[in-house]
Protein backbone atom coordinates (compact mmCIF):
# COMPACT_ATOMS: atom_id res chain seq x y z
CA UNK A 1 0.00 0.00 0.00
CA UNK A 2 1.23 3.76 -0.90
CA UNK A 3 0.14 4.64 2.47
CA UNK A 4 3.28 2.69 4.32
CA UNK A 5 6.10 4.77 2.21
CA UNK A 6 8.41 6.40 4.57
CA UNK A 7 8.59 10.05 3.92
CA UNK A 8 10.38 12.62 5.63
CA UNK A 9 10.70 16.57 5.76
CA UNK A 10 14.03 16.23 4.11
CA UNK A 11 11.76 14.32 0.58
CA UNK A 12 9.79 18.16 1.21
CA UNK A 13 12.83 20.13 -0.46
CA UNK A 14 13.81 17.68 -2.80
CA UNK A 15 9.98 16.75 -4.61
CA UNK A 16 8.07 20.10 -3.62
CA UNK A 17 8.15 23.25 -5.65
CA UNK A 18 10.10 25.79 -3.01
CA UNK A 19 7.71 28.10 -2.49
CA UNK A 20 7.10 27.26 1.43
CA UNK A 21 9.15 26.82 3.95
CA UNK A 22 7.90 24.36 6.33
CA UNK A 23 9.10 23.58 9.82
CA UNK A 24 10.80 20.68 10.65
CA UNK A 25 8.33 18.37 12.22
CA UNK A 26 5.44 16.89 9.74
CA UNK A 27 2.38 16.14 11.68
CA UNK A 28 0.65 13.43 11.63
CA UNK A 29 -2.46 13.71 13.84
CA UNK A 30 -4.56 15.98 15.53
CA UNK A 31 -7.11 15.90 18.39
CA UNK A 32 -8.68 19.41 19.58
CA UNK A 33 -6.10 21.45 20.00
CA UNK A 34 -3.41 19.20 20.30
CA UNK A 35 -1.62 17.95 17.39
CA UNK A 36 1.48 15.19 17.00
CA UNK A 37 4.08 15.08 15.24
CA UNK A 38 5.70 11.67 13.42
CA UNK A 39 7.80 11.25 16.45
CA UNK A 40 5.13 10.92 18.57
CA UNK A 41 5.60 14.41 20.03
CA UNK A 42 2.58 16.42 21.37
CA UNK A 43 2.20 20.51 20.59
CA UNK A 44 -0.33 22.46 21.67
CA UNK A 45 -1.65 24.66 18.57
CA UNK A 46 -2.42 28.07 18.61
CA UNK A 47 -1.97 28.59 15.11
CA UNK A 48 -4.88 26.45 14.18
CA UNK A 49 -4.13 26.21 10.68
CA UNK A 50 -3.83 30.02 10.01
CA UNK A 51 -7.35 30.56 11.71
CA UNK A 52 -8.33 27.97 9.58
CA UNK A 53 -9.81 25.14 12.58
CA UNK A 54 -12.05 26.79 14.24
CA UNK A 55 -13.16 23.75 16.03
CA UNK A 56 -9.62 22.17 16.31
CA UNK A 57 -8.50 19.24 14.64
CA UNK A 58 -10.69 16.20 14.06
CA UNK A 59 -14.09 17.55 15.71
CA UNK A 60 -16.47 14.29 16.20
CA UNK A 61 -19.26 15.96 14.66
CA UNK A 62 -17.31 17.56 11.56
CA UNK A 63 -15.60 13.77 11.35
CA UNK A 64 -19.38 12.21 11.60
CA UNK A 65 -20.68 14.29 8.69
CA UNK A 66 -17.99 14.44 6.62
CA UNK A 67 -17.91 10.24 7.21
CA UNK A 68 -21.57 10.77 6.06
CA UNK A 69 -21.69 12.54 3.59
CA UNK A 70 -18.54 10.89 1.80
CA UNK A 71 -20.69 7.21 1.71
CA UNK A 72 -23.73 9.53 -0.19
CA UNK A 73 -22.30 11.91 -2.83
CA UNK A 74 -18.76 13.36 -3.14
CA UNK A 75 -19.09 15.85 -6.17
CA UNK A 76 -22.10 16.66 -9.35
CA UNK A 77 -20.61 19.87 -10.52
CA UNK A 78 -22.59 23.41 -10.32
CA UNK A 79 -24.06 21.72 -13.68
CA UNK A 80 -26.42 20.26 -10.94
CA UNK A 81 -26.90 21.82 -7.77
CA UNK A 82 -27.57 19.58 -4.20
CA UNK A 83 -28.80 19.37 -0.63
CA UNK A 84 -25.79 20.12 1.44
CA UNK A 85 -25.43 23.65 -1.09
CA UNK A 86 -28.70 25.11 -0.51
CA UNK A 87 -28.71 24.24 2.96
CA UNK A 88 -25.80 25.83 3.54
CA UNK A 89 -26.61 28.82 1.40
CA UNK A 90 -30.21 28.86 3.40
CA UNK A 91 -28.57 29.75 6.71
CA UNK A 92 -25.50 31.47 5.81
CA UNK A 93 -28.46 34.13 4.48
CA UNK A 94 -30.85 33.89 7.41
CA UNK A 95 -27.54 34.45 9.68
CA UNK A 96 -26.63 37.48 7.48
CA UNK A 97 -27.43 40.87 5.89
CA UNK A 98 -27.05 38.54 2.60
CA UNK A 99 -29.51 37.77 0.01
CA UNK A 100 -27.33 35.56 -2.30
CA UNK A 101 -24.43 32.92 -1.94
CA UNK A 102 -21.79 31.99 -3.96
CA UNK A 103 -19.44 29.22 -3.23
CA UNK A 104 -16.04 28.82 -4.29
CA UNK A 105 -12.90 26.68 -2.54
CA UNK A 106 -10.31 29.62 -1.16
CA UNK A 107 -9.95 32.84 0.32
CA UNK A 108 -8.31 33.93 -3.06
CA UNK A 109 -10.96 32.68 -5.09
CA UNK A 110 -13.90 34.41 -2.69
CA UNK A 111 -12.52 37.90 -3.54
CA UNK A 112 -11.74 37.28 -7.29
CA UNK A 113 -15.36 36.23 -7.67
CA UNK A 114 -16.09 39.45 -5.21
CA UNK A 115 -13.84 41.73 -7.32
CA UNK A 116 -15.35 40.33 -10.67
CA UNK A 117 -18.70 40.91 -9.37
CA UNK A 118 -18.51 44.74 -8.25
CA UNK A 119 -16.72 45.15 -12.19
CA UNK A 120 -19.41 43.55 -13.45
CA UNK A 121 -22.04 45.18 -11.45
CA UNK A 122 -20.69 48.92 -11.93
CA UNK A 123 -20.50 48.18 -15.57
CA UNK A 124 -23.89 47.15 -15.99
CA UNK A 125 -25.16 49.60 -13.93
CA UNK A 126 -23.39 52.63 -14.37
CA UNK A 127 -20.55 51.95 -17.72
CA UNK A 128 -17.04 50.87 -18.29
CA UNK A 129 -15.34 53.72 -16.43
CA UNK A 130 -16.57 52.85 -13.30
CA UNK A 131 -13.72 49.94 -12.48
CA UNK A 132 -11.93 51.25 -10.20
CA UNK A 133 -10.78 49.32 -6.73
CA UNK A 134 -9.88 50.97 -3.38
CA UNK A 135 -7.81 49.00 -1.48
CA UNK A 136 -6.04 49.92 2.23
CA UNK A 137 -2.14 49.19 2.25
CA UNK A 138 -0.80 46.62 4.10
CA UNK A 139 -3.60 44.41 3.31
CA UNK A 140 -4.15 40.52 1.95
CA UNK A 141 -6.88 39.22 0.19
CA UNK A 142 -5.09 35.70 -1.61
CA UNK A 143 -2.41 35.26 -4.06
CA UNK A 144 -4.14 35.11 -7.68
CA UNK A 145 -3.22 37.46 -9.69
CA UNK A 146 -5.90 40.08 -9.14
CA UNK A 147 -5.66 39.46 -5.94
CA UNK A 148 -1.91 40.00 -4.80
CA UNK A 149 -2.63 43.44 -7.02
CA UNK A 150 -5.49 44.12 -4.75
CA UNK A 151 -3.22 43.27 -1.75
CA UNK A 152 -1.06 46.14 -3.29
CA UNK A 153 2.06 44.21 -1.22
CA UNK A 154 5.09 44.43 -3.69
CA UNK A 155 6.91 41.32 -2.09
CA UNK A 156 3.73 39.25 -3.07
CA UNK A 157 3.21 41.02 -7.11
CA UNK A 158 6.65 41.90 -8.40
CA UNK A 159 7.72 39.66 -11.55
CA UNK A 160 4.79 37.91 -12.33
CA UNK A 161 4.23 40.26 -15.63
CA UNK A 162 1.86 43.34 -15.52
CA UNK A 163 -0.33 43.76 -12.13
CA UNK A 164 -3.84 44.32 -12.98
CA UNK A 165 -4.64 47.92 -13.39
CA UNK A 166 -7.49 50.00 -12.25
CA UNK A 167 -6.50 49.25 -8.42
CA UNK A 168 -5.46 52.01 -5.83
CA UNK A 169 -4.39 51.56 -2.14
CA UNK A 170 -4.65 54.06 1.01
CA UNK A 171 -3.91 53.82 4.49
CA UNK A 172 -5.74 51.88 6.77
CA UNK A 173 -8.08 53.46 9.46
CA UNK A 174 -7.22 56.80 7.58
CA UNK A 175 -10.59 57.98 6.60
CA UNK A 176 -9.13 61.23 4.70
CA UNK A 177 -7.16 59.16 2.90
CA UNK A 178 -10.14 57.20 1.54
CA UNK A 179 -12.33 60.74 0.82
CA UNK A 180 -9.36 61.90 -1.61
CA UNK A 181 -9.07 58.73 -3.52
CA UNK A 182 -12.70 57.84 -4.07
CA UNK A 183 -14.65 58.92 -7.09
CA UNK A 184 -17.56 58.47 -9.70
CA UNK A 185 -14.77 55.58 -10.88
CA UNK A 186 -14.65 53.81 -7.96
CA UNK A 187 -16.78 50.23 -8.26
CA UNK A 188 -15.68 49.23 -5.31
CA UNK A 189 -13.73 49.70 -1.61
CA UNK A 190 -11.90 46.59 -0.01
CA UNK A 191 -11.17 46.24 2.93
CA UNK A 192 -10.42 43.49 6.04
CA UNK A 193 -12.42 44.40 9.21
CA UNK A 194 -9.67 43.18 11.50
CA UNK A 195 -6.65 43.02 9.34
CA UNK A 196 -4.78 39.75 9.73
CA UNK A 197 -1.55 38.76 7.99
CA UNK A 198 -1.07 42.53 8.22
CA UNK A 199 -0.08 42.40 11.82
CA UNK A 200 -3.71 41.60 13.76
CA UNK A 201 -5.15 45.83 13.50
CA UNK A 202 -8.81 46.05 13.77
CA UNK A 203 -10.76 48.94 11.79
CA UNK A 204 -12.25 51.36 14.33
CA UNK A 205 -15.98 51.91 14.14
CA UNK A 206 -16.15 55.23 13.16
CA UNK A 207 -13.76 54.44 10.18
CA UNK A 208 -16.17 51.82 9.22
CA UNK A 209 -19.25 54.16 9.30
CA UNK A 210 -17.20 56.87 7.27
CA UNK A 211 -16.06 54.40 4.73
CA UNK A 212 -19.96 53.10 4.01
CA UNK A 213 -21.14 56.72 3.84
CA UNK A 214 -18.50 57.56 1.18
CA UNK A 215 -19.23 54.35 -0.73
CA UNK A 216 -22.77 55.12 -0.68
CA UNK A 217 -22.43 58.93 -1.85
CA UNK A 218 -19.76 57.79 -4.97
CA UNK A 219 -22.48 54.97 -5.96
CA UNK A 220 -19.49 52.77 -5.04
CA UNK A 221 -19.47 48.92 -3.02
CA UNK A 222 -18.15 47.87 0.11
CA UNK A 223 -16.59 44.39 0.52
CA UNK A 224 -15.55 43.41 3.45
CA UNK A 225 -13.23 40.55 3.75
CA UNK A 226 -13.62 38.40 6.12
CA UNK A 227 -11.84 35.67 5.09
CA UNK A 228 -10.07 35.41 8.45
CA UNK A 229 -11.79 38.05 10.26
CA UNK A 230 -14.86 35.93 10.04
CA UNK A 231 -16.87 32.38 11.37
CA UNK A 232 -16.96 33.49 14.66
CA UNK A 233 -12.94 34.42 15.43
CA UNK A 234 -14.16 37.98 16.85
CA UNK A 235 -16.43 36.49 19.18
CA UNK A 236 -19.44 37.09 16.34
CA UNK A 237 -20.52 35.33 13.31
CA UNK A 238 -18.48 38.01 11.54
CA UNK A 239 -16.67 41.18 12.40
CA UNK A 240 -18.74 43.32 10.81
CA UNK A 241 -21.42 42.66 13.51
CA UNK A 242 -19.66 44.41 16.04
CA UNK A 243 -19.66 47.60 14.32
CA UNK A 244 -23.19 47.43 12.75
CA UNK A 245 -21.91 48.38 9.57
CA UNK A 246 -22.69 46.22 6.31
CA UNK A 247 -21.21 45.52 3.41
CA UNK A 248 -22.61 44.79 -0.08
CA UNK A 249 -20.44 41.84 -0.25
CA UNK A 250 -18.38 39.59 2.14
CA UNK A 251 -15.72 37.33 1.36
CA UNK A 252 -15.70 33.98 4.12
CA UNK A 253 -13.15 31.21 4.07
CA UNK A 254 -10.48 29.87 6.29
CA UNK A 255 -12.37 28.70 9.35
CA UNK A 256 -15.76 28.46 7.50
CA UNK A 257 -15.04 24.64 6.97
CA UNK A 258 -12.97 23.67 9.65
CA UNK A 259 -10.47 22.75 7.84
CA UNK A 260 -12.05 21.31 4.56
CA UNK A 261 -11.76 23.54 2.13
CA UNK A 262 -14.74 25.54 0.93
CA UNK A 263 -15.05 29.14 0.86
CA UNK A 264 -17.91 31.83 -0.21
CA UNK A 265 -19.05 34.90 -1.07
CA UNK A 266 -21.93 36.74 0.20
CA UNK A 267 -23.91 39.67 -1.17
CA UNK A 268 -27.46 40.79 -2.08
CA UNK A 269 -30.38 40.80 -4.45
CA UNK A 270 -29.51 44.20 -5.47
CA UNK A 271 -25.63 43.27 -6.73
CA UNK A 272 -26.00 39.50 -7.61
CA UNK A 273 -27.77 39.60 -11.24
CA UNK A 274 -24.58 41.18 -12.21
CA UNK A 275 -23.22 37.82 -12.43
CA UNK A 276 -25.57 36.27 -14.65
CA UNK A 277 -25.57 33.26 -16.26
CA UNK A 278 -22.33 31.58 -17.88
CA UNK A 279 -20.78 35.08 -16.54
CA UNK A 280 -18.22 33.26 -13.87
CA UNK A 281 -18.01 29.85 -12.43
CA UNK A 282 -15.66 27.21 -10.50
CA UNK A 283 -15.70 23.65 -10.70
CA UNK A 284 -15.52 22.32 -6.92
CA UNK A 285 -17.77 25.75 -6.19
CA UNK A 286 -20.31 23.92 -3.99
CA UNK A 287 -19.47 21.06 -3.80
CA UNK A 288 -21.20 18.35 -1.28
CA UNK A 289 -18.52 17.40 1.07
CA UNK A 290 -17.46 20.89 1.89
CA UNK A 291 -21.01 22.59 2.17
CA UNK A 292 -22.01 19.69 4.25
CA UNK A 293 -19.23 20.09 6.94
CA UNK A 294 -19.13 23.86 6.82
CA UNK A 295 -23.10 23.71 7.72
CA UNK A 296 -21.94 21.75 10.66
CA UNK A 297 -19.69 24.33 11.39
CA UNK A 298 -21.73 27.17 11.18
CA UNK A 299 -24.64 25.11 13.45
CA UNK A 300 -21.69 24.68 15.92
CA UNK A 301 -20.23 27.95 15.52
CA UNK A 302 -23.36 30.45 15.97
CA UNK A 303 -24.54 29.47 19.33
CA UNK A 304 -24.36 32.05 22.22
CA UNK A 305 -22.51 29.30 23.33
CA UNK A 306 -19.82 29.11 21.51
CA UNK A 307 -19.50 33.03 20.28
CA UNK A 308 -19.48 34.25 24.14
CA UNK A 309 -16.80 31.58 24.77
CA UNK A 310 -14.76 33.36 22.33
CA UNK A 311 -15.13 36.61 24.67
CA UNK A 312 -13.95 34.28 27.72
CA UNK A 313 -11.12 33.09 26.18
CA UNK A 314 -9.96 36.30 24.46
CA UNK A 315 -9.90 37.86 28.17
CA UNK A 316 -8.24 34.53 29.36
CA UNK A 317 -5.35 34.83 26.83
CA UNK A 318 -4.46 38.44 26.80
CA UNK A 319 -4.47 38.96 30.58
CA UNK A 320 -2.18 36.12 30.26
CA UNK A 321 -0.04 38.05 27.30
CA UNK A 322 0.03 40.90 28.99
CA UNK A 323 1.10 39.40 32.54
CA UNK A 324 4.22 37.69 30.56
CA UNK A 325 4.58 41.51 28.47
CA UNK A 326 5.14 42.94 32.21
CA UNK A 327 7.40 40.01 33.42
CA UNK A 328 9.80 39.53 30.68
CA UNK A 329 9.26 42.94 28.20
CA UNK A 330 9.20 41.23 25.16
CA UNK A 331 5.91 42.61 24.62
CA UNK A 332 4.81 46.13 23.85
CA UNK A 333 1.26 45.63 23.13
CA UNK A 334 -1.24 43.13 23.05
CA UNK A 335 -4.15 43.58 20.39
CA UNK A 336 -7.05 41.86 18.26
CA UNK A 337 -10.44 40.73 18.99
CA UNK A 338 -11.87 36.92 19.71
CA UNK A 339 -9.12 34.75 19.58
CA UNK A 340 -7.48 36.47 16.63
CA UNK A 341 -4.61 38.18 18.92
CA UNK A 342 -1.75 39.53 17.89
CA UNK A 343 1.57 40.24 20.52
CA UNK A 344 3.80 43.10 19.29
CA UNK A 345 7.21 42.59 19.97
CA UNK A 346 9.32 45.41 22.21
CA UNK A 347 11.80 47.39 20.47
CA UNK A 348 14.53 45.37 21.40
CA UNK A 349 12.52 42.10 19.52
CA UNK A 350 11.80 43.83 16.69
CA UNK A 351 11.98 41.37 13.27
CA UNK A 352 11.86 38.12 15.50
CA UNK A 353 8.30 36.68 15.06
CA UNK A 354 10.15 34.06 13.62
CA UNK A 355 12.32 32.93 16.15
CA UNK A 356 9.97 33.10 18.40
CA UNK A 357 7.96 30.88 16.33
CA UNK A 358 11.31 28.29 16.46
CA UNK A 359 11.47 28.91 19.98
CA UNK A 360 7.57 28.09 21.07
CA UNK A 361 7.43 24.55 18.63
CA UNK A 362 10.61 23.23 20.52
CA UNK A 363 8.25 24.24 23.72
CA UNK A 364 5.61 22.02 22.26
CA UNK A 365 3.93 25.24 21.02
CA UNK A 366 2.33 26.32 17.55
CA UNK A 367 2.16 29.97 16.99
CA UNK A 368 1.87 32.02 13.90
CA UNK A 369 3.31 35.12 13.03
CA UNK A 370 1.79 38.36 11.31
CA UNK A 371 5.00 40.40 9.87
CA UNK A 372 8.31 40.18 11.47
CA UNK A 373 7.44 42.05 14.08
CA UNK A 374 3.86 40.55 15.50
CA UNK A 375 3.19 36.80 17.33
CA UNK A 376 -0.40 36.09 16.08
CA UNK A 377 -2.67 33.34 17.77
CA UNK A 378 -5.59 31.51 16.26
CA UNK A 379 -7.03 29.04 17.95
CA UNK A 380 -9.63 26.90 17.82
CA UNK A 381 -12.92 28.79 18.99
CA UNK A 382 -13.69 25.97 21.45
CA UNK A 383 -10.03 25.63 22.72
CA UNK A 384 -10.18 24.41 26.30
CA UNK A 385 -9.26 26.95 29.15
CA UNK A 386 -6.65 24.16 30.75
CA UNK A 387 -4.80 24.33 27.19
CA UNK A 388 -4.69 27.84 27.28
CA UNK A 389 -3.16 27.69 30.04
CA UNK A 390 -0.79 25.46 29.90
CA UNK A 391 -0.06 26.74 26.15
CA UNK A 392 1.04 30.22 27.94
CA UNK A 393 3.07 28.57 30.30
CA UNK A 394 4.66 27.18 27.39
CA UNK A 395 5.23 30.53 25.53
CA UNK A 396 6.81 31.55 28.61
CA UNK A 397 9.47 29.25 28.16
CA UNK A 398 9.96 30.88 24.80
CA UNK A 399 9.90 34.02 25.82
CA UNK A 400 12.30 34.06 28.43
CA UNK A 401 14.84 31.98 26.07
CA UNK A 402 14.52 34.85 23.93
CA UNK A 403 14.94 37.61 26.19
CA UNK A 404 17.89 35.33 27.64
C1 LIG B 1 -5.88 33.93 4.10
C2 LIG B 1 -6.57 35.13 3.56
C3 LIG B 1 -6.93 35.20 2.20
C4 LIG B 1 -6.59 34.14 1.20
O1 LIG B 1 -7.22 32.94 1.46
P1 LIG B 1 -6.72 31.60 0.72
O2 LIG B 1 -7.70 30.56 1.15
O3 LIG B 1 -5.33 31.36 1.16
O4 LIG B 1 -6.78 31.88 -0.73
C5 LIG B 1 -7.64 36.32 1.79
N1 LIG B 1 -7.96 37.30 2.65
C6 LIG B 1 -7.62 37.26 3.94
C7 LIG B 1 -8.02 38.38 4.84
C8 LIG B 1 -6.89 36.18 4.45
O5 LIG B 1 -6.52 36.16 5.73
Amino acid sequence: MSQSMQVSRADFDRLMVPNYAPVDMIPVRGKGSRLWDQQGREYIDLAGGIAVNSLGHAHPELVEVLTEQAHKLWHVSNIMTNEPALRLASKLVAATFADRVLFVNSGAEANESAFKLARRWAHDNVGPDKHEIIACSNSFHGRTLFTVSVGGQPKYSQGFGPAIAGISHVPYNDIAALAAQISERTCAVVLEPLQGEGGVIPASTEYLQAVRELCDKHGALLIFDEVQSGMGRTGKLFAYMHSGVTPDILTSAKGIGGGFPIAAMLTTDRVAPALSVGSHGSTYGGNPLGCAVAERVLDIINTPQVLDGVAQRHALLTDGLRALADELGVFSSIRGQGLLVGAVLAERWRGQAGQVMQLAQQEGLLVLQAGADVVRLAPSLIIPEADIREALGRLRSALQKLAE
